[in-house]
């Protein structure tokens, strides 16, 4: 019987060659995330999803670990067309291996034995009619993470391009110059899990800080609107120092990028630590406020959070957008995406009108997906 790793295997295509080059002795270098591995002839990177084969690099294509609705609150991006539908999907595989990751299922895929995911074998123009179909407003590559399998995103995004819809990214943000230049055309929106500020709690979790600064700051220079989210762990990223330094980084940046500070609870391998509460969430918030964040925000716990779930304008304070959790209780922003108060802007992407939320809670896709999509096996 195939293994997943057979499975996954032939589902693969040539890297795109903006992606990679090749080196001596049929060795490659991987460009697709900060990792840049060089691979041997046989062997695979450090994700085990792209893998050199007579000295060509072979990514992941044509198939999904899974699709879903999802209100775009959820993912979170609180400042883009709020109250549409976002269709996410996934594939398998992550260059990091974080112990207390809540995707662990997808995104530890040949590296975790217990992580067993099937695989669906789907055309990019069934995914992106289905979308349409569903009302989505954006698609998303999330779940595992998209940037080791950025060629089958593009093949998305170029027809949801064509279908008007726009298209985000949901990541850990350890890119390259290469592999955001790949994605520049095609890309509106791109959320970035800033997990740490210090190089030993990214050692722990398989990468380096240092590429993910770099990816905020060429995001933000390159006009891609950005949206950043910490998961607030006890004794592991929330000290006031740290924070500190995490959040003036990104002021420093813009005031205006967002931060969403958002609450642990206990997954995969990290069991031991205790959950985040409403209180620690918000001395999170006011150190990001301190910072100089005129846009902060405390998620995964509705209602126990006060203020720190709406959008105010940062002139005259101005209620603009109220929600609970994902859904949207009032929306009042000018359709040139202004403060209705004092006119001043909004940063942000705004569709000219707020056509209504149409789902405050995730969903599976209803047919024709489960009927366009083959199992692998
Ligand atoms: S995507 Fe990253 S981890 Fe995977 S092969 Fe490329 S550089 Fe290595």
């Amino acid at each position: 019987m195939a293994t997943l790793k057979d499975v996954l295997n032939a589902n693969v295509r040539e890297a795109a060659p903006a992606l990679y080059e090749k080196l001596d002795r049929n060795r490659v270098r991987c460009y697709s995330c900060g990792h840049c591995c060089p691979i041997a002839e046989g062997q695979a990177g450090v994700c085990k999803v792209r893998f050199n084969q007579g000295g060509k690099l072979f990514a992941p294509f044509g198939y999904v670990g899974g699709a879903q609705c999802d209100p775009i609150e959820k993912k979170p991006f609180f400042h883009a067309y709020s109250g549409a539908l976002a269709y996410s999907f996934g594939m398998l595989g992550c260059d990091l291996h974080c112990s207390y990751c809540q995707n662990w299922v997808t995104s530890q895929a040949l590296r975790d034995p217990r992580a067993v995911s099937p695989a669906m074998r789907v055309e990019p123009e069934t995914l992106v009619q289905e979308a349409v179909s569903q009302g989505a407003r954006l698609i998303v590559s999330t779940y595992n993470e998209p940037l080791i399998t950025s060629e089958w995103a593009v093949a998305i995004f170029k027809h949801a391009k064509a279908a008007r819809l726009a298209a985000a990214f949901v990541s850990n943000g350890n890119a390259t110059p290469q592999v955001l230049e790949y994605l520049r055309p095609w890309i509106d929106l791109y959320k970035v899990d800033l997990k740490s500020f210090d190089e030993q709690h990214y050692h722990q979790l398989g990468g380096r800080l240092q590429p993910i600064l770099d990816t905020i700051r060429r995001l933000h220079e390159m006009g891609i609107w950005v949206e950043i989210v910490t998961l607030l762990i006890a004794g592991f990223n929330d000290s006031d120092e740290e924070l500190t330094r995490m959040t003036e980084f990104l002021a420093g940046v813009s005031p205006d990028i967002p931060w969403h500070v958002t609450a642990f609870h206990a997954d995969y391998k990290m069991n031991d630590t205790e959950d985040t509460t409403p209180e620690m969430l918000l001395r999170a918030a006011e150190i990001g406020k301190r910072s100089g964040l005129r846009y902060v925000y405390a998620g995964n716990m509705p209602g126990a959070v006060g203020e720190l779930e709406n959008t105010r304008c940062a002139e005259c304070r101005e209620l603009l957008i109220a929600r609970h959790g994902y859904r949207i209780s009032a929306y009042r922003i000018t359709p040139e995406g202004n403060c209705p108060s004092c006119g001043k802007v909004v940063p942000g992407r705004w569709d000219r009108a707020f056509r209504k939320q149409i789902t405050s809670r995730p969903y599976v896709p209803r047919s024709p997906l489960s009927t366009n999509l083959t199992g692998i096996s």
